[in-house]
């Protein structure tokens, strides 16, 4: 079998594979595995330019980690302030009565109503926390007309929706659509920790248990007679040539996959390529003292293209991540002196509003991501039910990713172990498959 991504859904997929005693392989473009979790340096530093709070609601990924043994975690907690009429307001996943309180101050009782109904169904039921639920299903071909900016009026849209579809979309919310909501919803109703030793150490215990290809780009899919027999890869640039597999996982963005299956279906890629994706810019910047206090964390904005400035970790208050998404953070000019002018211009802000230190810069680490996170379809659930049929048609085949459930690192972990244990299912027991 092949997983194609190294990325949270690949992994899922692939160490669910290899427990079902499938012969099993990650092919990754890149040359490390990780994808949107962002492995880089700061400094000397190991840090993660991308996905890494997890949730306590996040079951699949905790599978995963303790399955390879290095799952010790410390609390991080969503933490997000937003500045109402020169006041600072704490959303605080640990203070939930005053968070209910500061969001019910910002916007109309039927925001608040529509907001708080949501979030009763998500409680009532953990499927409505993921993409293609049957309420979301009903809220989408209800109100997916329009977008988010105009489901809700402008002072909730303002204040509490738009950090929201920023922070886990990088979109505005007159791109986002209100059958996808309870994603967004889920993420607030979490609690978050990080893993104390990053996820480098669960990614070297992956590559000792599963074998994996780096430096490896899929080209497409082979088909013979309505069955999956191989895939092109080409290697280190060079060349696509065939491998062979009983069956494959493409466990890659929208965009990706939809190259992958473009010569063997063309309209499956063509309705993949619909997927909405939106770019983000995160820097990281090590000082030479704390900027934040225990109690704000993190600073959410909405005038400038920094949308969120936070510390790096609960004790690493000294790191500041800085990221830039929405349309006015889509930075296309990341020169040094840009990068400098802008984060320069944040800082007066943490100092300004929270007190921060004047602090010296000790490190720096830019990281552009071109489609850091899908923002999805208008009527999304009628686009994985088309996505599904087509797959359906196809022996051998499965989808994983962040379009299909969700983009967090659970809902892409769900789609990974979902997808694998389909292609198990499908093609029976080891060895039962000539
Ligand atoms: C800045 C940022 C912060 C985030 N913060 C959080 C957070 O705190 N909590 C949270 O839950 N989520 C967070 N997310 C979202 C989450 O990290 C991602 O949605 C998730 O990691 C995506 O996983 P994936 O496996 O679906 O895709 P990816 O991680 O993108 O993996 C796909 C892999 O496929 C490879 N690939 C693509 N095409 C090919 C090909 N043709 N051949 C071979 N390989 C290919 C890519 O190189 C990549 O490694 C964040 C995302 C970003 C960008």
């Amino acid at each position: 079998m092949a997983v194609v991504g190294g990325g949270i859904a690949g992994l899922t997929a692939a160490l669910r594979l290899d427990l079902l005693g499938h012969d099993v392989e990650v092919i990754e473009a890149e040359g490390t595995l990780g994808g949107r979790f962002g492995l880089d340096k700061l400094g000397d530093r190991r840090v993660m330019t991308g996905g890494k709070n997890i949730g306590r609601q996040y079951h699949t990924f905790r599978w995963f980690t303790s399955e390879l043994g290095s799952d010790v975690y410390e609390s991080f907690g969503y933490n997000a302030s937003r500045i109402k009429d020169g006041k600072v307001l704490t959303l605080d996943s640990e203070r939930r009565s005053q968070t209910l309180r500061n969001i019910r101050r910002m916007g109309s009782s039927r925001d608040f109503a529509r907001m708080a109904g949501m979030a009763a169904r998500i409680r009532a039921d953990r499927r409505n926390r993921f993409l293609g639920s049957r309420y979301f299903s009903g809220v989408s071909r209800k109100h997916d007309h329009t977008p988010l900016s105009e489901f809700f009026g402008p002072e909730m849209t303002d204040m509490l929706v738009r950090p929201m579809v920023i922070r886990n979309n990088g979109a505005e919310p007159g791109e986002v659509y209100p059958g996808t909501f309870g994603t967004n919803i889920a993420m607030l109703m979490d609690h978050y920790d990080q893993l104390s030793g990053g996820i480098q150490p669960v990614l070297e215990a992956f590559a000792k248990r599963v074998p994996v290809r780096l430096n490896s780009a899929v080209e497409g899919l082979e088909i013979r007679d309505g069955k999956v027999t191989g895939l092109r890869i080409s290697e280190e640039g060079a060349e696509a040539k065939s491998s062979d597999y009983d069956g494959v996982v493409l466990a890659t963005p929208a965009y990706a996959t939809a190259e992958i299956v473009r010569s063997a279906r063309p309209a499956l890629a063509r309705r993949l390529s619909d997927v909405n994706y939106f770019p983000s810019t995160v820097v990281l910047v090590e000082y030479d003292r704390d900027m934040f206090t225990h109690d704000v964390r993190a600073l959410a904005m909405d005038d400038g293209p920094c949308s969120n400035a936070g510390s790096y970790g609960q004790e690493d208050r000294h790191i500041v991540r800085y990221t830039y998404s929405g349309r006015e953070g889509r930075l296309t000019d990341l020169s040094a002196e840009n990068i400098d002018r802008l984060t320069g211009e944040t800082e007066e802000r943490l100092v300004k509003y929270l007190g921060a230190p004047r602090a010296e810069r000790v490190n720096r680490l830019v990281k552009h991501w071109k489609a850091a996170y899908s923002g999805y379809l208008p009527y999304h659930a009628e686009f994985l039910a088309e996505v599904r049929r087509s797959v359906t048609d196809i022996a051998g085949l499965e989808l994983a990713g962040d379009y299909i459930q969700g983009v967090s690192i659970e809902a892409c972990a769900r789609t990974g172990r979902a997808a694998a244990g389909r292609l198990a299912t499908h093609l029976g027991s080891p060895g039962n498959h000539a």
